[in-house]
């Protein structure tokens, strides 16, 4: 078996107590001063130097190696999602409204698993370990956070390694692959302004429900009509509200929605294609319109080098069989900011506990197989030993869909 298997295994009652006390007690982004204050006291003791307040609420450790040598930056997050838990567990969470429904309490735990095995081994190999325990995941910009308080300076990293806890995934198979991995989600924002008038008079108003209905249905043809068919893209429209009385024709109209893409240039068309449909409706009914972007979260792109490292280190932890290729998710996550950054490669580790109801992320009835907290733990801190033994610099690219070996 693998050295850090074997060892992570011996922390597994660890890792369960770990995580099972952040589960009990789930704290919202920039809010982690609880987790933050546990881990840093982890790492403290582990004789690690500990930086804390990073973004606001994110711990750094730095743990070096026997020599001078590369760095490489291991990113857990540590943020709870406003869900009010319905598992029933022992362990459930103690603060209504507030549930650790991502999985991001067993992340936290691998992080200080991974300190402790690292802290123990760093005679062994070169280089330095930035671990980052990261908050803020869940769409509030823990990411941009950390990096605008300076965690790609002092050292900079030359590689990044994280992953997920993953439940559509079955127990104890692992996803380490190339290219693009996850989408890049944009929240996208319309308001149309027509005229006001009365139900009985529509030749005085200008109906912003229509105009707007209209502009729906033309914004649904941009994925199936301006995107080449093997191109993956997704426009939804998840709210729209206008309009207080039966016999009023509304002055306005509001939709919101989100935008999953895979290519910089895909992105570009569609809001170039959204710009121009959003305006050509409105001229032809005479209303006006506002397009508006926010919580921009790039794609995860894995670099193929560092793939590579993480791919023959995850090997060597679960065995060849365990690893599986999926088609790229929609779902985003926001370690996509430091990839942009530093080459880096993102992995999925299977948790499904396999008791029905329990698999399904951001539900209140979530819970993961903690079988696979010791497993997470050593296919990162072996990819990270893999690196620094390695000291190869990523390719600054990677490949796109459709291009994988
Ligand atoms: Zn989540
Ligand atoms: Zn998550």
């Amino acid at each position: 078996m693998n050295d850090y298997l074997l060892r992570a295994q011996d922390l597994r009652d660890e890792l369960v107590a770990w995580r099972r006390d952040f589960h009990r007690h789930p704290e919202l982004g920039f809010e982690e001063h609880r987790t933050a204050a546990i881990v840093a006291g982890h790492l403290q003791k582990l004789g690690i130097e500990t930086t804390t307040g990073v973004g606001k609420t994110g711990v750094v450790g730095l743990i070096e190696g026997v020599r001078p040598g590369p760095t490489v930056l291991l990113r857990v997050d540590m943020d709870a999602l406003p869900v009010h838990e319905a598992t029933g567990l022992p362990f459930a969470s103690e603060t209504p409204g507030k549930m650790h429904a991502c999985g991001h309490d067993g992340h936290t735990a691998i992080g200080m698993g991974v300190a402790q095995m690292l802290a123990e081994t760093s005679a062994n190999w070169p280089g330095c370990v930035k671990l980052l325990f990261q908050p803020a995941e869940e769409g509030l910009g823990g990411a941009l956070a950390t990096i605008a308080s300076g965690v790609l300076q002092n050292p900079a990293p030359d590689m990044c390694f994280g992953l997920h806890l993953w439940n559509p995934l079955p127990a104890g198979r692992v996803i380490v692959q190339p290219g693009p991995f996850m989408a890049a989600a944009d929240h996208f924002e319309v308001s149309i302004r027509g005229r006001g008038a009365h139900g009985a008079q529509p030749e005085l108003a200008v109906d912003a429900i229509l105009v707007a209905a209209e502009a729906v249905g033309m914004l649904h043809t941009i994925v199936s009509r301006n995107l080449p068919p093997q191109e993956t893209a997704v426009l939804s429209v998840g709210s729209f509200h206008a309009g207080k009385a039966f016999n009023v024709i509304a002055e306005e109209a509001i939709f919101d929605g989100t935008l999953r893409t895979f290519d910089a240039a895909v992105r570009d068309r569609l809001i170039e294609r959204m710009q121009a449909i959003l305006a050509g409706v409105c001229q032809a009914y005479e209303a006006a319109f506002d397009l508006r972007f926010f919580d921009y979260t790039p794609a995860v792109d894995n670099d193929l080098i560092a793939t590579r490292i993480a791919l023959a280190a995850a090997t060597e932890v679960v065995g060849a069989e365990a690893l599986l290729q999926i088609t790229p998710l929609m779902v985003a996550e926001d370690m996509s900011e430091i990839m942009n950054r530093v080459p880096g490669c993102y992995i999925m580790v299977g948790a499904d506990p396999g008791t029905e109801g329990r698999g399904t992320h951001h539900n209140p009835r979530f819970d993961i197989d903690e079988a696979q907290l010791p497993v997470a733990a050593a296919i990162l801190a072996a990819t990270a030993v893999r690196f620094l033994e390695q000291g190869q610099s990523g390719t600054g690219s990677s490949m796109k869909q459709g291009e994988r070996p």
